[in-house]
């Protein structure tokens, strides 16, 4: 993998193979590796940016249909109405591993209160 390519830009090209859920002009989503709750989706911008700072600040839009999309999914895992969690893990301290934004979108289960 070259340095300026990431693990969810291979995955975006078909490099890598993933359980994709939904995908649009803009975005793409896919079920985690490792699910943290019954359903665990990851969703991405097509276009790459470290992390949703970056992308807050670059291109609201975008990070707009992100939102958007990770409310799809949730209709397609039928737990609109039993209520997810969207997650963005942001830099060092959040424990962000992959710098290609991405919101973790949880649910299917009770999830309880974060822990520190
Ligand atoms: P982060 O820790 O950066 O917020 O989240 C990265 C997520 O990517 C983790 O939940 C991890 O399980 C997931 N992940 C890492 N490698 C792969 C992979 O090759 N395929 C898929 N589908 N998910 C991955």
């Amino acid at each position: 993998m070259s340095e300026d390519e990431t693990l969810f830009e291979r995955i975006i090209a078909g490099e890598i193979p993933a359980d994709v859920v939904y995908q649009d002009d803009t975005t793409f989503a896919f079920r985690d590796i490792r699910p943290q709750a019954r359903v665990h989706v990851l969703v991405v911008p097509r276009k790459r940016y470290r992390n949703v700072a970056e992308l807050a600040a670059a291109d609201p839009r975008l990070l707009g249909d992100v939102v958007a999309t990770a409310r799809k999914v949730a209709e397609l895992e039928g737990i609109l109405e039993s209520g997810y969690r969207l997650v963005f893990n942001t830099d060092r301290d959040a424990g962000q591993t992959v710098f290609h934004v991405h919101a973790h979108v949880l649910g299917g289960e009770p999830l309880g209160l974060f822990g520190a």
